[in-house]
């Protein structure tokens, strides 16, 4: 059979690997809209960015125009430690569903981190470190990110905060302790430290926290602190920007073998990963030199996409940052606690929110036991433990499948495997115990924390 010649892993050469970040936007023609100044409504500028960010980010976050970016020697050989990722032919997933798709996933796990998260959190340590600051705060929900950025600081020997969501520090002792075996500094969050964490705890004094909120702290502390900056792992352009690692590489490795994906599958949060891996392939699109169909995946639980609304909001609950728009649920929104397996952002990347607003992508949500179904299929057939995250793409892939089972169509279905799931087994014990319960929100729900957005 001639597919055969299509192995299980289809590698690439360290020379092939890219020595370019390419830059979405730049074929876009309706750009994403601009981040405003919370107080003027005015595009933020790059002064004003400065204050907030490293310097080198804030010039790639506001470039709308070039279409690639040079990735730093530096950078490309720490990249070279742990990539290229692998891109798998789920053989054995293709026999267990009796589809006759070609299914095929890069696979991001293959890192200390455990996810995507550490093609960006590298650059952005890089950054600060040829800046001459003295370190960065951040936060982190399931902890991927914080795990991610201790190690990239570690790397650069800078200094790391971390605000690490109050209910993920609790049920994760273990990544909390990764994080510090690579020197960061990990306080739940909201803490008693900031003026933002103390207002939050008076006003809800038994909140299990929540990301935006996280991000308020981890803001205040860098723009109080000499030589601090913050840094975010996701929604971000230059997040999308450094994440186009993922694409680029699946692109050549696809086009080694002369495969063209029909569907490109990602789960979304904030949409950096997704936002990485359709990145060259959304760029034939707006291009006009091919087609492809791009599905995100999020949670029920928390639809930023498929429920939220398209409008200006803030990127934190505490309403310090910029405004972006973006496809939100409104910035007080925090799923439900029943709710395991992060993708928990109430607002998503603005890049991907215009694209999905021009209709170049599609986007569906998955109730978290049936995440967790798939999970499980894949892990007995595939053997890698899925992060309940990357779980949601493998939902959907699964679905697809299926349908082309149906159909008989030999579709080829690209995924996004994001991470591993090892720190998740809490979730995955509920799942098991059949304690695992499924939350929606409501349609009140929805326009109780709708209203709350900013009006201009
Ligand atoms: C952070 C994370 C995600 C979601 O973030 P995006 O910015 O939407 O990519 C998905 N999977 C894993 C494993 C993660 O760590």
């Amino acid at each position: 059979m001639a597919e055969n010649k299509i192995p299980y892993k289809i590698y690439l050469e360290e020379q092939e690997m890219p020595t370019k970040w390419y830059n979405l936007r730049a074929d876009m023609k309706n750009k994403p809209a601009p981040l405003l100044n919370p107080g003027t409504h005015e595009p933020m500028t790059a002064e004003e960015l400065n204050g907030v960010f490293c310097e080198e980010l804030v010039k790639q976050e506001l470039n709308n125009d070039d279409r690639f970016f040079e990735i730093p020697t530096e950078i490309q050989d720490f990249y070279r430690m742990y990539r290229p990722s692998p891109l798998v032919r789920a053989y054995c997933l293709e026999k267990k569903l009796g589809t006759p798709a070609h299914i095929y996933y890069k696979f991001e796990g293959n890192n200390t981190s455990g996810s995507h998260k550490l093609n960006s959190s590298i650059a952005q340590a890089y950054y600060a470190k040829k800046q001459g600051l003295k370190g960065v705060t951040t936060e982190t929900g399931a902890g991927q990110w914080g795990t991610a950025l201790s190690m990239a600081c570690s790397y650069f020997d800078l200094d790391c905060k971390v605000y690490m969501v109050k209910v993920s520090y609790e049920q994760k002792p273990f990544r909390r302790e990764v994080m510090r075996t690579y020197g960061a500094t990990v306080t739940p969050s909201p803490s008693m430290e900031t003026e933002v964490g103390r207002k939050i705890l008076a006003e809800h004094p038994d909140t299990t926290g929540s990301l935006g909120c996280a991000i308020s702290e981890a803001v205040e502390v860098a723009v109080t602190n000499e030589g601090y900056r913050y840094v975010l792992g996701s929604v971000l352009s230059q997040v999308l920007l450094h994440q186009s690692v993922i694409g680029l590489e699946t692109k050549t490795a696809l086009e080694k073998y002369g495969i063209k994906p029909d569907i490109i599958i990602g789960c979304a949060g904030g949409g950096s990963n997704l936002g990485g891996l359709i990145a060259p392939f959304m760029g034939e699109k707006l291009r006009g030199e091919a087609d492809y169909r791009i599905i995100a995946v999020e949670p029920a639980s928390c639809p930023s996409f498929t429920r939220g609304v398209y409008a200006y909001d803030f990127c934190d609950t505490g309403k310090v940052c910029p405004l972006a728009k973006m496809y939100t649920l409104g910035c007080d929104f925090i799923p439900s606690p029943n709710h395991a397996g992060g993708l928990r952002y109430h607002g998503m990347s603005s890049i991907l929110s215009q694209l999905y607003d021009d209709g170049m992508m599609e986007a569906v949500s998955r109730k978290q036991t049936e995440v967790f179904e798939a999970a499980e299929m894949f892990a007995r057939v595939e053997g890698i433990l899925p992060a309940p995250e990357s779980s949601h793409a493998i939902r959907v892939a699964i679905d697809e499948a299926l349908k082309c089972k149906e159909t008989g169509e030999a579709k080829n279905i690209v995924f996004g495997l994001t991470g591993t799931g090892y720190f998740d087994m809490v979730a995955y014990e509920q799942y098991h115990n059949g304690t695992m319960t499924d939350y929606i929100p409501t349609d009140e729900d929805l326009a109780f924390y709708r209203k709350q957005l900013p009006q201009f």
